[in-house]
């Protein structure tokens, strides 16, 4: 095969390039600061809600479980029916909208504070610190060959890296089905089969993505992140390097003053790089892969300290702010969301407080409008549908009030367990005596038996031959 040439007729190299990149392990230098402390709150307050909401009770059962067999949900003494699911996809609906809010007001900070997959890793590179060292053990114990103690200090960490992932796992299963029970049957090798795949499939989910894939996840798999950057805006807040201040940037000695010098603000010890969980240097401007930790701000700001320089060499700013302009919070999209947040999050509180814990609906039955029976009453059926969504059983007894002499038939009486829904099929007799037209308003009762249970009432309609002047009996 002949070989290409270049346009002076000479053979032309080729060379291969591998689009491949192995990834390099990144190790993560120690720092302390204000963003380091309140991601470390705000993670205990995470984590206190995760587990707490599971594995603490509220009245009878645990606070929050979404019990898929009896497909009813209790969240705090509340019972939700799949005919509440709309309360749900609204309350989806809030969480994306404030999603957007944030991400133009503030970035990535969800990345960097609340999303579960930084919060483990955040909780698994701690517990790689106090079983391996800092930064600098780590990278030596990673170059020495075998012994004892590096295999040692390395069970440690994946020991504990499962534990963390097992009761991860099981309280998110335990979400889904009554934790106790779960536990309970995990001990005793009597879990379902599916019980013990999710349990499975969730710890080993967790050890992989918190323990070996890190940053991977946010760099290659989220879509979140993929998304998010085409709703910034020069005004978006983010973790900035404000290069005007510290470049050209230079070692120097601590009592130099770097304007003699030449030089800017940033003294080259990269600490911000070492520092950050996606190793990236924020120096080179905004990166996609920077989650908005605030690591690199920490970590900067105890150097300028240390220099006795002004703190926010690397800081939380906008675009249009490093370029000399006045912070803009009153930008249209921002306000949109904004407002948008505020609608949804109204009509969604309203909508629960209008809710009520004894559902009754009438159905009128379509097979036909009236019939009159052998004693010459018209008769109308219904079918009467309750749902108790109170963790109370309730007895209730069905009247009707509109027509006069009316006479229900069939179960009219009824005792309905937590959660449970009873169809009823009534047939409701009347004098033609009492009718004045071919519909008359009624309404159902649920009278319940305990006077602060709850009761219920819907109205509907009764039909009857079409006759005027009003029906009687002796005509
Ligand atoms: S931590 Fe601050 S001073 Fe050190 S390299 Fe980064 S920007 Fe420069
Ligand atoms: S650049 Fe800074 S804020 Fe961004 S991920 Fe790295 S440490 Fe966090």
């Amino acid at each position: 095969m002949p070989q290409p040439q270049n346009k002076k007729n000479e053979p032309e190299i080729i060379k291969t390039v591998d689009l491949y990149k192995r990834r390099e392990k990144i190790y993560t230098r120690a720092f302390e600061g204000f963003h380091r402390n309140l991601r470390n709150y705000g993670g205990a307050l995470l984590f206190l809600i995760y587990f707490g909401t599971v594995w603490v009770n509220w009245g009878d059962r645990q606070a929050v479980l979404w019990d898929l067999s009896t497909r009813q949900f209790y969240i705090f003494g509340e019972t939700f029916l799949p005919q509440d699911f709309i309360l749900l996809s609204w309350m989806l609906i809030i969480c994306a909208f404030g999603l957007f809010f944030i991400t133009v007001l503030a970035g990535r900070v969800w990345c960097g504070y609340t999303c579960p997959q930084s919060v483990f890793t955040w909780v698994f590179m701690w517990v790689e610190k106090i079983t391996e060292g800092d930064r600098n053990k780590r990278m030596r114990l990673d170059k020495a060959p075998m012994s004892a103690t590096k295999f040692t200090r390395k069970l440690a960490k994946h020991i504990l890296w499962l534990l963390i992932s097992l009761a991860v796992a099981i309280t998110f299963v335990g979400y889904f089905t009554p934790i106790r029970e779960l536990t309970g049957d995990l001990i005793t090798a009597q879990a379902s089969a599916w019980a013990v795949f999710w349990v499975g499939f969730f710890t080993l989910a967790t050890y992989g993505n918190a323990g070996w894939l890190r940053e991977q996840v946010c760099i290659y798999m989220c879509p979140y992140a993929r998304f998010q950057s085409v709703m910034y805006d020069r005004d978006t807040l983010t973790v900035h390097y404000d290069a005007t201040r510290g470049e050209p940037r230079g070692p120097r000695k601590r009592s130099a003053d770097p304007k003699e010098l030449g030089i800017g603000d940033c003294i080259d010890c990269n600490l911000c790089v070492h520092v950050c969980p996606t190793d990236i240097d924020i120096r080179d401007g905004l990166q996609y892969e920077c989650i908005s930790c605030g690591a690199c701000v920490d970590a900067c700001n105890g150097i300028m300290d240390k220099m006795n320089y002004d703190r926010g060499l690397i800081r939380y700013t906008s675009e249009g702010e490093l370029d000399g302009s006045k912070p803009n919070l009153l930008r249209p999209r921002l306000i949109a969301y904004f407002i948008a947040l505020c609608v949804m999050t109204g009509l969604f509180v309203f909508t629960l407080t209008q809710r009520t814990v004894l559902e009754f609906e009438v159905l009128r039955d379509r097979q036909g409008l009236y019939t009159t029976n052998s004693q010459g009453l018209v008769e109308n059926i219904y079918t009467l549908k309750l749902v108790n969504k109170s963790q109370q059983p309730h007895t209730l007894t069905i009247s009707v009030s509109g027509i006069k002499g009316a006479t229900l038939r069939g179960e009219t009486r009824v005792t309905l367990e937590p959660g449970s829904v009873a169809s009823l099929p009534v047939r409701l007799a009347v004098s033609p005596d009492a009718l004045t037209g071919p519909k008359t308003n009624i309404v159902f009762h649920a009278d319940n038996d305990s006077t602060d249970g709850p009761a219920a009432e819907t109205e509907s309609r009764f039909l009857s031959p079409n006759l005027s002047p009003p029906i009687r009996s002796d005509q």
